[in-house]
């Protein structure tokens, strides 16, 4: 068996351990004599793992007992539109921060909805005078007192932004966040947010399950019009168990759960997260073949971008590396250059394998 280093960015890496175990438990799930992709989510077995997930997620983000924590589907995407819904029962005003791909999309849904609703989107700072490569700094945003919620993507995939900090607190305003793509690499203070989702497929398990943690006063407030499937309330009362949840995704992501308790938990991930991160960064900052676009203060440690100097060399740079077993390195085509995305699941080893690759690269290319 030959696994490669996978550096995509979603779906992407799983830990082997529970590759494994799935591949183990595959044809026979906890003496059901089935898979657990073929029993009913309705039967004990399923809502013992729908139940055991939760827990663990609960437990590695010390989640307060008032928050909700939600399996739904849909993709980080559906919740652009279903948050809205949601929250915006009685005040349909909305203030972003624009930081690259994701918030950017999160605001083109806001902007079809909010003002049908007759309130509007307002945004309030961007990074997009310098490409996004920072998190605009919090002391020059123009937030709204009386908008319903600030919305924020924590990390930014594409761009390869993070937030260092959480925004201040301002008057009842809710801070929702989109946390997908570093979502369990650190630990959270749920309690400053009132809302936050994340698509699973990068530290999490499979693509199809999307997780919400929701503050309880938040919810059985939405809109009228609200659809059934998009009520986190509905959602809520049932245990994610309204309709079919995602079986296989949930188990899955139980797993990954699981193991990361064994690695100690998110604590413990940061450490491991922080030492790969400043490997990558301390490379690129440290030489001149290739350049990390990011500013100093807002790089991601699980999405780092990176470019060639050279950027007739790209071609030739993704067939070698893909070629020495380091794969999906291509950066994303709304920005191209390189990604490497360097999620829990991507050992040391890995992005010492990178570095050691760059290095040769750059010798015999410079
Ligand atoms: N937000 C972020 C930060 C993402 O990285 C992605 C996917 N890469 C999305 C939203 C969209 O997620 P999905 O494809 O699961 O809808």
């Amino acid at each position: 068996m030959t696994r490669a280093f996978n550096f995509a960015a979603g779906p992407a890496t799983l830990p082997l351990e529970v590759l494994q175990q799935a591949q183990a438990e595959m044809l026979e799930w906890q003496g059901t004599g089935c898979s657990v992709m073929e029993v009913s989510h309705r039967g004990k077995q399923f809502e013992a793992c729908n139940a055991e997930a939760e827990q663990d997620l609960r437990d590695l983000l010390a989640i307060p007992s008032n928050y909700k924590v939600l399996f739904l589907q849909g993709g980080a995407s559906m919740q652009w539109a279903q948050f809205l819904f949601n929250l915006c029962g009685s005040n349909p005003n909305g203030d972003y921060i624009l930081t690259g791909e994701w918030t950017n999309r999160a605001v083109a849904e806001a902007r079809k909805l909010l003002p049908l609703w007759g309130g509007s989107v307002n945004i309030v700072a961007s990074s997009e005078d310098r490409n996004y490569s920072y998190i605009p700094d919090e002391g020059s945003w123009k937030r709204r007192k009386d908008a319903n919620f600030l919305h924020i993507c924590s990390n930014e995939t594409i761009q390869g932004l993070e937030y260092n900090f959480i925004p201040e607190q301002l008057g009842d305003v809710t801070l929702v966040a989109d946390m997908s793509s570093h979502i369990v690499s650190r630990p959270v203070d749920v309690s400053r947010y009132g809302l936050i989702y994340a698509g699973a497929q990068k530290n999490i398990g499979p693509a199809g399950i999307t997780i919400v943690i929701v503050r309880d006063d938040l919810i059985g407030k939405a809109r009228p019009d609200t659809p059934r499937m998009f009520d986190y309330k509905l959602m809520a009362d049932n245990h994610s168990l309204l309709n079919t949840p995602p079986t296989f995704g949930i188990y899955l992501a139980g797993l990954v759960f699981k193991w990361l308790k064994r690695q100690g938990g998110v604590e413990a991930i940061e450490r491991k997260n922080i030492a790969k991160a400043e490997l990558l960064y301390g490379y690129l900052d440290s030489q001149d073949f290739y350049y990390a676009p990011v500013e100093k203060g807002s790089r991601s440690r699980m999405n780092v971008p990176f470019r060639l100097k050279d950027e007739s060399l790209n071609a030739k740079f993704l067939a070698e590396t893909e070629a020495a077993g380091l794969v999906a390195l291509k950066g994303h085509k709304a920005v191209g250059g390189m990604r490497a995305s360097i999620y829990n699941a991507m050992p040391m080893e890995g992005v010492q394998a990178l570095v050691a690759f760059m290095r040769d690269f750059a010798a015999r290319n410079g």
